[in-house]
């Protein structure tokens, strides 16, 4: 029997400004990216020069990830998607249970009770969500080729930190030009929601 596809869409990156937020507890910012050696670079810590133990510290508790911003746009991108297929978060919480506790609450607030109550997966085992039908949107280039590895469709969502950055930045590279001008996210959530409707035409 084929199982009707789902779609399990990460947070952090993609719905949560969670990078930005790191990196102002850091006393940093996005601006970081616009190094050229930084461009599609996973890896915080190693950017701001620090341990991972020190980029966690101020970061693994609850009034940090309470703190984590919602991107603009990123409701709609939801009620898009979730006219397409069922919405599933998959997110990969800190060690801290108070993480676990916020991210949970926020998607109640963000993304409605009682839609989104049981389709909250969380967990550093986001490899075992991979299958045929499940399509894992991600801003994490191992996470996406860990799922597409497991049988699942995988779709990159561009950011500066991974393979995708140069989509993640407006006009980078044209016509010679090098601007460093982030693209704005809900100009990312258009083209992920178009390459979603050729996955899943039937949906519409
Ligand atoms: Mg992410």
């Amino acid at each position: 029997m084929k199982s009707e596809p789902i779609i399990l869409l990460d947070m952090d990156g993609v719905l949560y400004d969670f990078t930005g937020a790191a990196l102002a507890a850091h006393g940093s910012s996005e601006t970081i990216y616009h190094h050229e050696n930084a461009k599609g670079v996973w890896d915080i810590p190693m950017l701001l020069g620090i341990s991972q133990e020190e980029f966690w510290r101020p970061l693994d508790n609850g009034a940090f990830w309470d703190k984590v911003p919602l991107i603009a746009g990123a409701q709609d991108f939801v009620a898009n998607l979730r006219r397409l297929a069922p919405v599933y978060f998959a997110s990969v919480p800190s060690r801290s249970p108070e993480c676990w506790r916020s991210k949970v609450a926020a998607v109640y607030r963000d993304f409605g009770v009682p839609e989104s109550c049981d389709r909250i997966l969380l967990g550093s085992a986001k490899r075992l969500l991979a299958a045929p039908d499940r399509i894992l949107i991600d801003d994490n280039d191992k996470n996406v080729k860990a799922h597409a590895s497991g049988g699942g469709v995988s779709v990159l969502f561009p950011r500066p930190w991974n393979k995708l950055w140069a989509s993640a930045f407006y006009d980078y590279n044209t016509q010679g030009h090098r601007a460093c001008v982030m693209t704005p996210v809900d100009q990312l959530y258009s083209k992920t929601l178009m390459h979603m409707k050729l996955l899943l035409p039937e949906g519409e």
